[in-house]
């Protein structure tokens, strides 16, 4: 099920309510929160109301946050706003204390945090830390890297201590020569040593966690590399290989079609005809600010993870104020009454990746890399 729709909540509700378990999907991922405390449980419902209402200053505490460990990377990858925009904002890092006191005021709220934003999160030096605070709080922490980054037997068992649910790894090629025309400067030999160095530590400690998600950007010079993918996938013995469209702030340019849509039309996150990609004309709804509450690297409150340089930040965190006050404040409050019931036309929202896109999620399909597959 997914997080937030009613049709897959009410079969779940003596579930959430007598074993204070609840079980959802994210990027069609499958999880599942246990122990719950109530002050979780009244807030969900509670906080449910917001994606009726639409209210300016929501009701309740967000439920899932969304944190930047740091806006920097050790890739340029084309698309990425982190390559596209890497001169607009100085390279940060989220200071610990920061996400401690961002943690200590809403995480006993919230159900999920996505750890990463723009950005390499394990070049953030407190990173372990950070995944093991947020788990003190009983948060699902799922988080991702470009698995460029050194994971010793050391570092894998840190990871697999720290308490972390999931981890996305992004792979886009089966070869390495296909792998960098996408991830530049990147090593899959050096990502596919770690992914097996993580999983030999997690099997040796019993440990079912992190979920290791193998995920694959499906792109035109790629999709040719799709069954050798899924064969890599079940020789790592990973959990889940999934598969996600190319989405991109130039989605519409000539040369994302040309260059990046894949001819296979089940992986297509836009509609192209001839030379040009183009919009589906849907109706969009975007519930980011709402739903979610978006820290940057920087320590501001921003609206979604698009916000780069923090141009619609509802303000500056400190540890003497609380993001909650900050996300309900007065910039967001104009944020959101500007939004028009879901859009509207700041530079933000106008060229968003997901408006119009002929897909709902940008992942499509999913791989349990030991049974059989789901598709959407
Ligand atoms: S940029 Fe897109 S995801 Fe972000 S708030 Fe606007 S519409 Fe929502």
């Amino acid at each position: 099920m997914k997080l937030f729709k009613i049709q897959d909540i009410i079969p779940q509700i003596p579930n959430l309510l007598f074993r204070r378990r609840f079980r959802f999907t994210f990027e069609l991922l499958p999880f599942e929160v246990r122990e719950l405390h109530l002050k979780k449980i009244w807030n969900f419902f509670y906080a449910g109301l917001n994606q009726f209402l639409l209210p300016v200053r929501p009701v309740g505490y967000p439920v899932i946050a969304q944190v930047e460990p740091v806006n920097f990377c050790n890739l340029s990858c084309p698309l990425c706003l982190t390559t596209l925009e890497s001169d607009s904002r100085p390279k940060m890092a989220l200071s610990f204390d920061t996400f401690k006191h961002f943690i200590d005021t809403i995480g006993d709220y919230l159900l999920f945090i996505v750890l990463w934003m723009n950005g390499e999160p394990f070049l953030h030096p407190d990173i372990f830390r950070m995944i093991s605070y947020a788990k003190s709080k009983k948060v699902i922490v799922h988080t991702s890297t470009n698995g460029n980054v050194n994971f010793n037997e050391d570092q894998a068992a840190m990871l697999v201590e720290c308490g972390l649910d999931s981890l996305v790894v992004g792979v886009d090629g089966a070869s390495q020569e296909t792998y960098t025309r996408y991830r530049r400067g990147g090593d899959l030999e050096l990502v596919l040593r770690n992914i097996r160095t993580v999983i030999k530590v997690k099997q040796e400690k019993g440990s079912d966690t992190p979920l290791v998600n193998l995920r694959f950007i499906v792109m035109k010079h790629n999709e040719n590399e799709i069954p050798a993918i899924k064969k890599l996938a079940e020789e790592l013995q990973i959990d889940f290989l999934t598969f996600r469209t190319v989405a991109s702030v130039k989605a519409l340019e000539t040369d994302f079609c040309r260059y990046y849509l894949p001819e296979t039309r089940d992986y297509r996150g836009y509609e192209n005809s001839a030379e040009k990609s183009r919009r589906k004309q849907k109706r969009f709804t975007c519930m980011r600010p709402w739903k979610r509450i978006t820290l940057s690297a920087s320590g501001e409150v921003i609206p979604c993870e698009y916000d780069y340089k923090n141009t619609h930040a509802f303000g500056a965190l400190d540890t003497k104020e609380s993001p909650l006050s900050i996300w309900k404040g007065k910039s967001g409050r104009d944020f959101r009454s500007k939004f028009n019931a879901g859009n509207n036309h700041y530079y933000l929202c106008r060229d968003c990746v997901y408006k119009d896109m002929v897909v709902d999620d940008c992942t499509v399909e999913i791989f349990r890399c030991t049974q059989t597959s789901e598709k959407k």
